[in-house]
């Protein structure tokens, strides 16, 4: 009799050995979410070489009911790329795609696999000229597929906007393994739904996201970073109006810092240094850029803004980075935020977003209404306040034990900061997506229309439930893998 060939060996075959381990050492490191908060186990971790390596394994894995979880650099923020605890799942690499396949200077495209590291991609466009404007804390790991995924966003959304804006083109293999084509780089294309969107932001619920189209900028010739000190949230709501009113071509990156946040990193991070004297309840980090050669010296632009500033008293105080190290050094406070934050003991992070103008009142009214009913606690509101998306994160009471106070508390404390979200009609998640993380709290928070859609779709492109089980979607009771 003929031997049968399970899928496994199946798979295997496909990718053959370079591509294919079940050594629970060469898996572990791939198992836990960066935050730590998510452990899994997979049957295998796959790394295919190829979209057409991808859509094999993705054929047979429907035709088998495997569930796929497809992973780039894992840097993910709510557990998307964790598999669950069952150990039958594949956890789909794609970090051995990681070719840039053509750099278009002149176009201002680049087209790329999905395993491309983020900080790869940066530095081969410099090598042309050219710039992909946008990065993040995690640019060593994340890959382009990821940040597609997730529909990533970082500190110059604010100019270029968030992954949506930036692709322009992708490749994906569907869950039955058939290789959906559209790299090309159409400024028009009137063919009904926008697929490519649906994939931008599906966290690998819809497919595997093997190749993208990007557009880029010209590289920068010139930036200024300023740290400026001001009052109160609503005066930094007035600075940035001011701002963006002014120089709408040059502003990059408008970041909120408060107090407490600073003095934690003062504190935790060695070789950091206050950018300015005296002691200001709010800072701000404005980048400046000039990325066209006729475009005005953003320094010039930023001293005369901030001057006019500082007379019309929304500012108390501001200090212009002299090099690029100091400017280096101004981003190292901030990018260390998270870090400094984390030494300082344990705290519930959350990534919100609610209309820019209603940010500076939100923080003002949602930080003592959550203070108040969780005695102890402190809330910091920190980052992209250009974008109306800060990261809120409640800060256990001196002395309590993490992991008591974390699972005491967490359930309580999230949905609070949720409902004040929702309340301003915001999003409860801004830029990291949804994955495991806050799938029941989207369930809870969600109109009807909104989730019976998102079911709709999920089931009409993956009716087996294969493409990342327990992710994102919250399917309906009964469905499998929901
Ligand atoms: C220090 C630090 C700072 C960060 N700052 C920011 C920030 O400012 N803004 C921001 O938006 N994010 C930020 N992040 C989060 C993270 O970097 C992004 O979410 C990033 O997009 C994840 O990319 P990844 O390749 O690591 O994806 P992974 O973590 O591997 O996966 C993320 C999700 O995408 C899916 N996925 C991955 N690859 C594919 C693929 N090829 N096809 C289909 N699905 C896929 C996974 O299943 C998962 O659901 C930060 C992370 C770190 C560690």
């Amino acid at each position: 009799m003929p031997k049968t060939v399970n899928w496994q060996e199946q798979m295997q075959s496909v990718v053959g050995a370079k591509g294919f381990t079940s050594a629970a050492d060469d898996m572990s490191p791939w198992l836990t979410d960066w935050r730590g908060r998510y452990t899994g186990a997979a049957a295998a971790m796959i790394s295919p070489g190829s979209t057409q390596e991808t859509a094999e394994i993705l054929k047979i894995a429907n035709e088998n009911s495997v569930a796929i979880v497809p992973q780039g650099g894992n840097s993910g923020m709510v557990g998307g790329a964790t598999p669950d605890d069952s150990g039958q799942s594949i956890l789909l690499s794609l970090r051995r795609m990681n070719r840039i396949r053509a750099i278009e200077s002149g176009d201002q495209l680049v087209l790329c696999e999905a395993g491309v590291i983020l900080q790869n991609l940066h530095e081969a466009l410099a090598d042309e000229g050219q710039r992909f404007p946008l990065t993040l804390g995690g640019k060593g790991s994340a890959t382009v597929g990821g940040l597609i995924s997730t529909n990533a966003g970082g500190t110059q959304v604010l100019r270029h906007g968030t992954m949506r804006a930036l692709v322009a083109g992708i490749e994906a293999v569907l869950p039955d393994g058939t290789i959906l084509e559209g790299l090309a780089a159409l400024k028009k294309d009137n063919r009904g739904y926008d697929l490519k969107q649906l994939l931008i932001g599906g966290e690998g619920t819809l497919g595997v996201v093997t190749a993208a189209t990007l557009r880029t900028v010209p590289a920068l010739i010139d930036r200024c970073v300023a740290w400026i000190a001001v009052d109160s949230t609503d005066a930094a709501y007035r600075l940035f109006q001011f701002l963006n009113r002014r120089t709408p071509q040059s502003l990059e990156g408008f970041e909120i810092i408060p107090e407490t946040c600073l003095d934690s990193v003062l504190r935790h991070i060695p070789g950091t240094r206050p950018p300015l004297t005296g002691a200001h309840r709010w800072n701000i980090l404005v980048e400046l850029v000039r990325d066209q050669a006729d475009a005005q010296d953003p320094r010039t632009v930023a001293e005369a803004l901030l001057a006019e500033a500082l007379e019309l008293g929304l500012i108390e105080d501001a200090t212009l980075a002299a090099s690029e190290q100091q400017a280096e050094d101004f981003w190292k406070i901030r990018d260390s935020i998270s870090e400094a934050e984390r030494a300082g003991g344990p705290a519930l992070q959350h990534d919100i977003s609610v209309p820019v103008p209603k940010m500076a009142r939100f923080i003002n009214e949602a930080s003592p209404v959550i203070e108040a009913k969780f005695p102890g606690t402190k809330v910091a509101a920190f980052g992209h306040m250009g974008d109306g998306n800060v990261h809120l994160h409640v800060k256990a009471p001196p002395g309590v034990q993490p992991l008591e106070w974390m699972r005491d508390y967490g359930n309580r404390i999230t949905p609070l900061v949720h409902d004040l979200v929702i309340a301003a009609g915001g999003s409860i998640s801004a830029e990291h997506g949804i994955g495991q993380n806050k799938r029941a709290e989207l369930e809870r928070l969600s109109s009807p229309g909104r989730l019976a859609t998102m079911r709709a779709i999920k089931t009409a492109i993956d009716p087996k439930n294969i493409m990342n089980p327990g992710k994102l979607v919250p399917l309906a009771s009964g469905h499998s893998g929901s």
